[in-house]
């Protein structure tokens, strides 16, 4: 019988049409722990629950508090990207996939070479004055206390996606084109039941349906090929097997 890393190599050889879309577990063999998860940060003890911390009413009303978490929690500046970024990017090298679409807002597949990134969530980089617009890298967050303050006094926000706000219009707009185009769409690193993964995962209309999960997922009856396995450990193993190196 074939094995399912091979089964998975068939899949990739057999298209230049591949979208793949990722959740937290892809960042998670980068050191970068999944907050929804149960031993992630959901489940430790602060004042308010994060999904309050992280709302943008609380970032309204609360910026230092929301900063000291944010700090602390969300910043991993010395992550770098795995073995599923990396074979990620070299399959979009090889023309075969189309689009990574994230919900991570670590930047690491850009990191790692992909191009045709799309953060549902946004980009803890960039971080944007909310009165004049400026942008700043993420060393303003990591090198200041308190509140990060822009030269013209306005206060700056990371320019991620918050609890209590909508997704960008165009990046949603585009992962669903995206999506509805693919032949292959493989996903890996979530259980699909947070918004929007399930609903964008829906205008999927192919056949070749992969899910790289460690658990069950809500579409695990719709897949044509469920791999428990390691996210970096299959995808790297399968293009290795692909790319003969
Ligand atoms: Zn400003």
């Amino acid at each position: 019988m074939k094995s399912a890393i091979d089964e998975l190599r068939d899949i990739i050889e057999s298209s230049d049409n591949i979208v793949f879309f990722g959740g937290a577990g892809v960042s998670t063999e980068s050191g970068i722990p999944d907050f929804r998860s149960t031993d992630g940060l959901y489940s430790e003890k602060y004042a308010h629950p994060p999904e309050t911390i992280l709302s943008r009413s609380f970032f309204n009303s609360r910026t230092e508090e929301f900063y000291h978490f944010y700090r602390t929690k969300m910043l991993y500046p010395g992550a770098k990207p795995n073995a599923a970024h990396f074979a990620l990017a070299k399959l979009e090298e090889l023309g075969k996939i189309k689009a990574v679409i994230t919900q991570n807002v670590d930047g690491l597949h850009t990191q790692a070479g992909s191009i045709n990134v799309f953060e549902l969530h946004g980009s803890a980089h960039r971080n944007i004055c909310m009165d004049c617009g400026k942008v700043f890298t993420t060393d303003v967050i990591l090198q200041t206390e308190g509140i990060p303050l822009c030269t013209c006094g306005g206060v700056i926000k990371p320019d991620v996606v918050l609890y209590e706000e909508g997704l960008d219009h165009s990046v949603l707009e585009n992962a669903t084109l995206a999506v509805s185009r693919a032949d292959v769409l493989i996903v890996g690193g979530t259980s699909l039941n947070v918004y929007p993964a399930a609903g964008l995962i829906s205008y999927y209309r192919g056949n070749k349906l992969v899910l790289i999960n460690k658990s069950e997922t809500s579409y695990d009856y719709r897949a044509n090929l469920i791999i428990r396995e390691s996210i970096g450990e299959t995808l790297g193993k399968a293009v290795e097997k692909m790319t003969g190196r």
